[in-house]
Parts: C-alpha cells; sequence; structure tokens
C-alpha cells in the first residue's frame, strides 16, 4: 500500500509532500495506526509504506482519509470564514400567463443551477455522528436550535449510500473516490451538480414564480403563422407579443406551438411541412410548394436547391415562392397520407 497521507506524531493529517526528512517526525497509518515510513526517494513517487507487511485495507484507508478531508476542510471554512458551496437547482415559472388568453399555460422559463454556502446555515461538522437512526460519515448541522435539519456527507468508496439512507428523505451528498486524486473533489470547496462523483440524494429542486406582469413575459413559444400574401412562417414569439400576432390582420391563421410533454418534437425535420400541410386541409389558402402537386425534392448534389419544381424545370430553395407563383397546384389529402 502506497498512501499519500498519514497522522505525524502530533496526530495531524499531513501529505507526503509535507514531510521534511530531517526532522524525524513519526508517522502512523489513519487505517491501521500501524507505524508509516515516509519514502521519498528519486525514482518512485514519493509515498508513506507500512513498517512491516500488514493486513491494511487500502478501500477502508481512502474512506477514513475522505471523511478526515472533509471534516478538516469544512472546519477551516467555518473558522476563517470560507464558504463551502453546494449547487442546486431552481426551476423558474411564470404563472401570469395562464391568464393570458393565447397561453393559459405556466411558462417553464428553465432551470438554473445556483449556489449555497453551507457554513451559513450548518457551523458543526462531525464525523460518524448518528441521526435519526443512521449513522452519517459526516454529519453538518446548526448550533441554532430553531435549526434542526441535517445534511448527511457520504464518502463512496465501494458501495454507494445504502437504499434505507437514501429514502429517508434526509438531504445526502455523496463523494466517490476511487483513488486519492479525488480527494482534490473535497478540497475544491464546491459540491457541483454535474460532477459525475458526487450525487444527491432528497434534494429537491426549488420552484420560483417569477409571475411576470401580464404581457410581459419572455418565454419564447414557436409560432406558425399563414400571412395574408398566402406565405407560411414559423418563428419564435415572446409570451408578451403573441396577442398582438393574433390580434393582426396580416395573419390569416396562427398557430402556437406547445411542446410541454416533448421538447424533442421541436427538431423534427417535418414540423412546418405538417403545419403547411395541416392548414391547407383545413381550408386555409397557404400556397406554400410543400402542398404543390409539381413540389419534389431535388436529387442533384450539383445543386445546391433541396427542392425541386416539376413544372418548372428548377431548383429552388424557399418554398414561399409558389405564393407568387401561377403554376401552383394544391394537392389534395391523399398525398399526406403517402408521404409517410
Ligand atoms: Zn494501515
Ligand atoms: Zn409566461
Amino acid at each position: 500500500m502506497k498512501n499519500l497521507f498519514a497522522f505525524n506524531n502530533l496526530g495531524k493529517l499531513i501529505h507526503i509532500s509535507e514531510v521534511n526528512k530531517r526532522n524525524n517526525e513519526y508517522y502512523t497509518c489513519i487505517n491501521c495506526g500501524k507505524e508509516l515510513i515516509a519514502k521519498k526517494g528519486k525514482i518512485k513517487a514519493h509515498h508513506f509504506a507500512h513498517k512491516a507487511v500488514l493486513d491494511c485495507n487500502f478501500e477502508t484507508y481512502l474512506h477514513k482519509l475522505g471523511k478526515l478531508i472533509f471534516y478538516q476542510t469544512y472546519n477551516q471554512c467555518v473558522e476563517k470564514n470560507i464558504p463551502y458551496y453546494v449547487e442546486y437547482e431552481t426551476s423558474y415559472i411564470c404563472s401570469t400567463c395562464e391568464s393570458n388568453n393565447a397561453i393559459k399555460k405556466t411558462c417553464e422559463l428553465g432551470i438554473q443551477v445556483n449556489k449555497f454556502d453551507l457554513t451559513t446555515r450548518y457551523d458543526l461538522v462531525n464525523i460518524e455522528k448518528s441521526y435519526d437512526g443512521f449513522i452519517a460519515d459526516i454529519l453538518l448541522e446548526s448550533s441554532k436550535k430553531e435549526i434542526n435539519d441535517k445534511i448527511f456527507i457520504e464518502i463512496a468508496v465501494t458501495h454507494t449510500c445504502e437504499i434505507e439512507k437514501q429514502e429517508s428523505g434526509i438531504r445526502i451528498v455523496e463523494i466517490k473516490l476511487n483513488d486519492e486524486k479525488d480527494i482534490k473533489i473535497i478540497k475544491e470547496k464546491s459540491l457541483n451538480i454535474e460532477n459525475e462523483n458526487i450525487n444527491f440524494y432528497n434534494f429537491k429542486t426549488k420552484t420560483t414564480d417569477i409571475r411576470k406582469p401580464l404581457n410581459q413575459c419572455d418565454k419564447e413559444f414557436e409560432v406558425f403563422s399563414v400571412l395574408k400574401n398566402k406565405k407560411a412562417i414559423k418563428r419564435l414569439v415572446k409570451a408578451k407579443n403573441i396577442q398582438k400576432i393574433l390580434n393582426d390582420k396580416m395573419y390569416v391563421y396562427n398557430k402556437i406551438l406547445f411542446y410541454d410533454n416533448n421538447e424533442s418534437e421541436r427538431f423534427g425535420g417535418y414540423v412546418f411541412i405538417e403545419l403547411v400541410e395541416e392548414a391547407s386541409n383545413n381550408g386555409i389558402d397557404v400556397k406554400n410548394c410543400f402542398v404543390c402537386r409539381f413540389f419534389t425534392y431535388n436529387n442533384s448534389y450539383l445543386n445546391e436547391m433541396p427542392y425541386f419544381c416539376k413544372r418548372l424545370k428548377s431548383g429552388f430553395d424557399n418554398t414561399n415562392i409558389g405564393a407568387d407563383c401561377n403554376k401552383f397546384w394544391r394537392i389534395g389529402k391523399t398525398y399526406t397520407q403517402q408521404k409517410i
């Protein structure tokens, strides 16, 4: 076993890099308590080695080391007023838009990651402390009586947090250590959501309703419209501007696209084509090439135009040219059914 950390004769946890060969210190293993020798040679990487060959398990050593480092780092933060952060998610919504007649929904404005300084609420840190029938590797709590919620910090080496603990409702941050290098996760003083070695249990996403005044919400919706000039467009429109569009005589047909259940629909290439077909089938006079029987895709690789008109025998890239084309010939519903 080649450990990077040990206790010195004062019981202080030290890293091999802090060892000065001249000051004849005595080192012991943080796991088995037996004597260690600091190996600071020129060839092998510096480390502590057990003086005698012993049955000392590296996983238990790493688990103990994780707890000690967390305890030491966190305590220093409390004493020196240095923040120790935990990240949490806030989901922003706007419920005012339920009263917006065009939307009639709560807007989901997305999730943001925020940081909270744990030391501002939990000023006490203990190793292996029991709470509510469980023993926490590290228990964070407050010295103030009115604050009685706790946070468990669990160091996972060989196995992850037991199911009973996960289901207890207690907020747990689990830090997975694969080797001694992972100690840096603890020393970074920020338990980050995107870190693959960190799992969060029972941390709920906070929801904040920003309740924008009516018609001032910036949530963007996709809106498909057919214009008076028979052209079709699909674009993003802010909630605050949707009513204006619905009232605008320039548009003869509007459809707001809500992707609440399936956000991936948004990226389907056929969405626009289907919307044009739907409008046309609903009797809207949309003169877009997607609903003209002379429309086809351009198969020529030499031509950069993605579409081809069978009547005009030419490639094109904007299907709204159908609105100004005297050869436009609307297809019936049968085409829609055959296409897919
Ligand atoms: Zn040992
Ligand atoms: Zn809104």
